[in-house]
């Protein structure tokens, strides 16, 4: 309401000053004319006076007429060339105010959806942390030990799910700040079997297939970032999928010796709108209220800057029928 309140009185203002500018070159102009037309009047009367023309008429084929004529058309040509440039740099001014607003409105769109999402991830595994912890504090001798299981269980979860954010957040900010990587030779083929094993364990409900072609060359780069890298697109895939995950990770080589990663899922896709968007820091796609999923919308921001860091590519296609397709590119260690 605010932004939009500054909006209205900056165009208000912009709108006064063009508008402004206009009636003073306008005014501009015709004082000229005038002053012309007052210096023609006055030479005519003084050159008459003088004897020098026989007539009033005679005056427009002299050469002070000519003089004066040249004299005018001069001023003429600097008050529209002043007008034109002076118009254009208000114009150009007018744009970059209204980039920067646009952006002021980005920030500040991210960052409310930011604190939404931060205080919803925040919050919740905390509750459910304090809910299992009072729980054993109250029931602890009469629970059975499953139960008791159960609960401690779902608060490591919380924990996890709570020490991922935070390392999210320390990472996009590292990220930004000149993050230094290590390099060392890495195998994607067993990385990627580690990952996926894992994941398979945490969720058996879901279907995760691992398709990995022979010979895929090692890369350089950091372990902790690849794995970071691969651990995003997994958990993406499975937690947009819906009721039964279905994904498939491949690691093969391209024709010209770049290692190309995938994750499919066939879950509810991401519009092309979406698709152009996905990649922002906190950028998550609908709206808070509609939204069902769990996320702060870092995951693929820190992904796609982890890739660049590795002199990478990543880009997102549709799948089919339905579904997406993350596609990473990373150049090979020369054999
Ligand atoms: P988060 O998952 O925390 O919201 P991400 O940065 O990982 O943040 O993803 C940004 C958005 O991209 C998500 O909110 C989601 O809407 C969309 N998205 C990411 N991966 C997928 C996927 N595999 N299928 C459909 N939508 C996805």
């Amino acid at each position: 309401m605010r932004n939009r309140r500054l909006q209205i009185l900056t165009y208000f203002v912009l709108g006064y000053m063009t508008l402004a500018f206009v009636w003073w070159s306008v005014l501009l102009w015709t004082k000229n004319q005038d002053a012309y037309r007052a210096k023609i009047e006055l030479q005519q009367l003084g050159m008459a006076a003088e004897g020098a023309i026989a007539s009033p008429m005679d005056f427009y084929t002299s050469e002070r007429y000519q003089e004066l004529k040249r004299a005018y058309r001069r001023q003429e040509r600097m008050i529209l060339g002043e007008t034109i440039f002076l118009s254009i740099s208000l114009l150009a001014g007018m744009y970059v105010i209204y980039l920067g607003y646009r952006r002021e409105v980005k920030a500040s769109r991210q960052q409310r959806n930011f604190l939404l999402s931060i205080t919803h991830e925040l919050k919740s595994p905390i509750a459910g942390i304090r809910l299992a912890l009072e729980t054993i504090a109250k029931r602890g001798d009469r629970l059975q030990v499953d139960k008791r299981q159960q609960l401690s269980e779902r608060g490591i979860k919380e924990a996890d799910r709570l020490n991922k954010l935070v390392e999210d957040l320390l990472l996009s900010a590292r990220l930004e700040n000149a993050y230094q990587f290590q390099q060392e030779p890495l195998d994607l083929t067993q990385m990627a079997k580690r990952i996926v094993g894992r994941m398979k364990q945490q969720r058996p409900d879901a279907q995760i297939q691992l398709n990995i072609a022979p010979d895929v060359p090692q890369i350089q780069g950091d372990r902790q970032a690849l794995t970071s890298v691969l651990i995003n697109l997994v958990e993406n895939a499975l937690k947009y999928s819906g009721g039964q995950p279905d994904v498939n990770v491949k690691l093969h080589t391209a024709a010209n010796q770049e290692v190309v990663l995938e994750v499919e899922d066939h879950g509810i896709g991401i519009s092309n709108l979406d698709k152009e968007r996905i990649f922002e820091k906190f950028y998550r796609v609908g709206s808070e209220d509609t939204r069902r999923t769990k996320g702060t919308g870092l995951g693929l921001f820190i992904v796609k800057e982890l890739v660049r860091a590795h002199q990478g590519h990543i880009s997102v296609s549709d799948n089919q029928p339905q579904g997406t397709i993350f596609k990473v590119t990373l150049t090979a260690l020369a054999a």
